[in-house]
């Protein structure tokens, strides 16, 4: 897993701002934090003790949203990590970056196979770097911009598609300030039926005089197809109903069918963006006198005699 470590000074923004699924800045890169199952703790058993906030009237309630709530957990600390493996799991999320040397723009996995294949130890590929020659091992750039769906679900724009649009697709055609004022634009229409060509090789560049949207090109080095990123925040797209938080099975990462019926579900945002993810809190005041006295120890105890049926 790309990023197993996070910073832990960031273990407050876990648990201040936002949680399971929510984007973080770090220092390199953007990273989208994984469910709580990634994070250790099931393998800790009686050691979970040392975690445990004990706060029954907060379970209590907390247990008719989540009936399968057992405790409530700290947030591991560095010296927990360094202790019982247990430590906030992530992945680089936006999944796309470009090397400001080359302007190669590829996905997370393709840069990881170019390491590879340039023979390079995976071990110091992360933060994610450009394997070519002259680049000099450059740290890659992150895209900034992500699709978020209605229904909870996240996505990288598909990028591998971007320059290959269809007949209908306007966005890129130079318009005069009267349609601009009469028109509501349509966004990107792209072709997926193929992409542009067999080798596609996409580079990311970015004009040095046009500072907007549209200076920004997509454009494979093989068969020379560009599309700039004109009327991106007007991008549709059905929804793949990505769960990038639930981390990977057997390689890829989780995904349902998202079912909304909405339109449009999804939409672009910048990934910083304020709107890509709320956090649900709840406060809670902590009453002595409705606090169960049993410590730490016995409730695990008492966990390990139901699941192992010793009551039924
Ligand atoms: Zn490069
Ligand atoms: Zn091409
Ligand atoms: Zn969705």
């Amino acid at each position: 897993m790309p990023n197993d470590k996070i910073k832990h000074s960031r273990s407050k923004h876990i648990s201040n701002y936002g949680g399971v699924g929510s984007i973080i800045e770090t220092t390199d890169n953007s990273i989208i934090i994984e469910t709580f199952d990634n994070w250790g703790y099931s393998d800790l058993n009686e050691k979970l003790a040392h975690y445990i906030i004990k706060d029954d009237r907060l379970l209590q309630r907390l247990k008719n949203r989540f009936p399968n709530l057992k405790h409530l957990v700290a947030i591991p600390t560095d010296r927990d990590s360094f202790l019982h493996q247990v430590r906030p799991k992530a992945n680089y999320f936006p999944k796309w970056f470009y090397c400001t040397h080359c302007n190669r723009f590829a996905s997370y996995f393709e840069w990881k196979n170019r390491w590879r294949s340039a023979g390079k130890n995976l071990d110091f590929f992360n933060p994610p770097k450009c394997a070519n020659r002259d680049c000099k091992e450059n740290h890659l750039e992150q895209i900034r911009f992500v699709l978020t769906c209605s229904n909870g679900h996240i996505h990288d724009l598909p990028w591998e598609y971007w320059n290959n649009r269809l007949p209908s697709d306007k966005s890129n055609v130079e318009e005069t300030e009267d349609e601009e004022k009469n028109e509501k634009q349509s966004g990107p229409q792209l072709d997926y039926s193929k992409k542009c060509c067999d080798q596609q090789d996409l580079i990311y560049k970015i004009s040095r005089e046009n500072t907007e949207l549209s200076g920004i090109w997509i454009e494979c080095k093989n068969c020379k197809k560009k599309a700039n990123l004109k009327g991106i925040f007007n991008f549709e797209k059905k929804c793949d109903g990505k769960k990038y938080w639930l981390g990977q099975l057997n390689g890829k990462f989780h995904e349902e069918e998202c079912g909304i019926s909405m339109s449009p579900s999804i939409s672009v945002k910048v990934k910083t963006s304020n709107s890509v993810y709320y956090a649900n809190t709840l406060s809670s005041l902590f009453i002595p006198e409705m606090q169960n006295p049993l410590s730490s120890e016995v409730r695990i105890d008492i966990d390990n005699m139901v699941e192992s049926a010793q009551f039924t």
